[in-house]
């Protein structure tokens, strides 16, 4: 999956009869993924060791089975380094010296629920992380995807602040998933490569706060009738509800889900490794609005975030999605930032 994307990054040079890979001189990267046995941990460890800028990727959950996820994936034939951590006490060892630290930990919705009623439990499973993220690795970008998103990376970036290592173009929410469904719904209306197309959404990661920006599309969506671009943008919005009742109580996106974060992941890895051009959606730390987090198209480099590119010109419907995603995010926001602050 990354080969359209990346050079290659080594080449296998035989000293002695044994292999020895060489990765100069791009960096090696050490990769985290926190909540590595659920279901989107695991694909996602699946895809990140794929990725030939991982040098070293520490699997760390609660759950028995993670220190076996890791020997498993230890036995594909790509450069990555496989290391298991299970419970708290192990926490640190993964986090030390990790470059980008990927969050899926918590629990996913049940039909009925919305994200909003998991913060209860996983606020707390994020501030916990980014503690010892602050302590291990202060420098490492977190990258989260535990819902509800638009709380949670304000609660890691109270943590960090409080900790004296907040940088908040490390502190990144995972709304890549939004983008890849709505590039996968233009694509098969227009007829197209779903790959070849180029969507921002930009506003948060829940309901109303998901705005797919449609009059920005590349190339332009072949709709022309209003009630079909409202359709679209409440499908792209609701795209999530559509997994969780179609799994009918098993859980919410995963394998999308691990797709579209391991694309995130290679991004900000690209970034860290010198290139440039990369940009992706997502959310975090703004003054582009009165929301004090929003996602919009950046650009990653060497610090993590480089550039923030805004969110260009809106039509009319989209000015107006904005208007009503903006109330909901600030109260969003506020809910973070209060459940470290208390
Ligand atoms: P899951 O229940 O299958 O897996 C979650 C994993 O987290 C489990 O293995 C569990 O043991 C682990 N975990 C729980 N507490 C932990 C802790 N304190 N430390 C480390 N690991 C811990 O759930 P899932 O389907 O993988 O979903 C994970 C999260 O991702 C949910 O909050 C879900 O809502 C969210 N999600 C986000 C997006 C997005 O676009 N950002 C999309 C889908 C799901």
């Amino acid at each position: 999956m990354f080969s359209r994307a990346l050079k290659p990054v080594g080449t296998l040079a035989v000293q002695n009869g044994a292999k020895s890979f060489s990765t100069s001189p791009q960096r090696n990267f050490k990769v985290v993924v926190a909540g590595a046995a659920g279901g989107i941990g695991q694909p996602l460890a699946l895809l990140i060791k794929q990725n030939p800028l991982v040098t070293q990727l520490a699997l760390y959950d609660l759950a028995p089975v993670t220190p076996g996820v890791a020997v498993d994936l230890s036995h594909m034939n790509t450069v990555a380094k496989v290391t298991g951590h299970k419970g708290p006490e192990e926490l640190p060892a993964a986090i030390k010296g990790a470059d980008l630290v990927v969050i899926p930990a918590g629990v996913p919705r049940k039909p009925g629920m919305t994200r909003d009623d998991l913060f209860n439990t996983n606020a707390s499973i994020v501030r916990d992380l980014a503690q010892v993220v602050a302590e291990q690795s202060p420098k490492a970008i977190m990258a989260i995807i535990t819902n509800p998103v638009n709380s949670m990376v304000p609660i890691a970036s109270e943590v960090l602040k409080k900790a004296g290592c907040y940088d908040p173009n490390r502190v990144l929410g995972v709304t890549t998933l939004d983008v890849v469904r709505a590039a996968a719904f233009i694509g098969e209306i227009n007829g197209v490569d779903p790959q070849s197309v180029q969507i921002p959404v930009i506003g948060g990661h829940s309901g109303v706060t998901i705005i797919p920006v449609l009059s920005q599309s590349k190339p332009a969506v072949k709709l022309t009738d209003q009630g079909k671009i409202e359709a679209l943008t409440k499908r792209i919005q609701e795209a999530g509800t559509e997994v969780v009742k179609a799994k009918a109580g098993g859980g919410s996106a995963t394998l999308s889900m691990a797709y579209a974060g391991a694309r995130l992941a290679n991004a900000v890895l690209r970034g860290l490794n010198g290139e440039s051009n990369v940009v992706e959606c997502a959310y975090i730390k703004s003054d582009l609005t009165e929301a004090s987090y929003f996602a919009n198209p950046l650009v990653f480099g060497k610090g993590g975030v480089a550039k923030n590119l805004g969110y260009g010109a809106l039509n009319a419907y989209e000015q107006q999605l904005l208007k009503e995603a903006i109330p909901e995010l600030k109260k969003n926001i506020v809910t973070g930032e209060k459940f470290v602050n208390k």
